[in-house]
């Protein structure tokens, strides 16, 4: 008599499944920070630290009709960019680092943001986040997995990651998925957060990634 042993799939499997899903649930999935220019989307991604793209997208038309490009950024008043980004939070850092940032991005790359990681990582204000969305977005260059705190709470409650920290989630999502997806799992994923899996309460009864996740609430699972 021969028995059949159903195997588990193996994290890979799950995070390849995932992202087909996404990309299905998600096809027009897309940055939801507006702007116009590459200095424009480093500064976008800047302030939406801390805070929602939404109230980025509204503090931004104001910001970059008075101040639109990196040598304006560069000599602005610190006060009055400083009360332009007042309602993201944290304004007072914001508005000195998105200024030290164009002041090098003018002397240092002619008014043109970098488009290596190691440049973009030498920018006041600039982590390993916002330069893989400005590599992504301006440059089509994906060199890592973009880690915000949806990413993070997603990839953690779908069982991908263990680690607590963004750094290492990224290097966990980089060995589980193709290179030319790591942005658009990202921006996905972004969607299902928001939509789905919420921070306080995950609508685990309408989320069709249900049977590839570990932490799919009880209920779900017995009924
Ligand atoms: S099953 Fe629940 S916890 Fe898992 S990804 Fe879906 S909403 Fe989030």
């Amino acid at each position: 008599m021969s028995t059949t042993t159903r195997k588990s799939p193996s994290k890979k499997q799950r995070a390849l499944e995932v992202l087909s899903r996404l990309k299905r649930l998600y096809p027009d999935a897309t940055c939801s920070l507006n702007y116009t220019t590459t200095v424009q989307l480093l500064v976008a991604t800047i302030l939406s630290a801390q805070c929602t793209d939404e109230r980025v997208n509204l503090v931004t038309p104001a910001l970059f009709s008075r101040f639109p490009d990196a040598p304006s950024l560069a000599n602005a008043d610190l006060t009055e960019l400083e009360n332009l980004v007042r309602s993201t939070g944290f304004y007072r850092n914001k508005a000195k680092n998105i200024q030290a940032a164009c002041r090098m991005i003018v002397s240092e790359y002619n008014s043109v943001v970098p488009n290596t990681m190691e440049q973009l990582l030498k920018l006041p204000g600039v982590a390993r986040k916002t330069a893989n969305v400005v590599l992504a977005h301006a440059y089509g260059i994906n060199a890592g997995v973009t880690v915000d705190t949806h990413v993070k709470r997603l990839s953690q409650r779908l069982g991908l990651t263990k680690y607590p920290d963004p750094v290492h989630i990224e290097q966990d999502l980089m060995k589980l998925l193709p290179q030319p997806d790591w942005e658009n799992w990202s921006i996905r994923l972004i969607y299902h957060g928001r939509a789905v899996c919420k921070a306080r309460s995950p609508v685990c009864e309408a989320c069709e990634l249900a049977d590839l996740c570990p932490s799919v609430t009880k209920t779900i699972i017995v009924g």
